[in-house]
């Protein structure tokens, strides 16, 4: 069983039977189980530029594409690494050292 991750997913890609199915990143790939499965022709896998791709039909002529998530990530590193902006909390203005 093949294992990548792309950004937004994570591929389990079943060689033997050719089937994959994707879960959302973040979530245990134990609950893969319950995931749809999906027939695949191909696969067709770049570790050069980390793309890879799967053939949804027999002729070939459908793929589903994707491309492996990095660390750090060209194609996310940026929203990864972004501010998060917080009110802070209603106590901090109480109580502080008055002017
Ligand atoms: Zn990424």
């Amino acid at each position: 069983m093949e294992r990548l991750e792309s950004c937004n997913s994570i591929w389990l890609i079943d060689e033997v039977l050719m089937q994959f199915c994707r879960v959302p990143r973040g979530c245990d790939p134990a609950n893969a189980v319950s995931a749809p499965w999906q027939r695949y022709y191909a696969f067709s896998d770049d570790p050069n530029s980390g793309a890879f791709r799967v053939a949804l039909d027999e002729t070939r002529t459908r793929w589903l594409s994707s491309c492996r998530h990095r660390d750090p990530c060209p194609r996310c590193g940026q929203e990864m690494t972004g501010e998060v902006v917080m009110a802070p909390p209603p106590t901090a203005a109480a109580g502080g050292s008055a002017a």
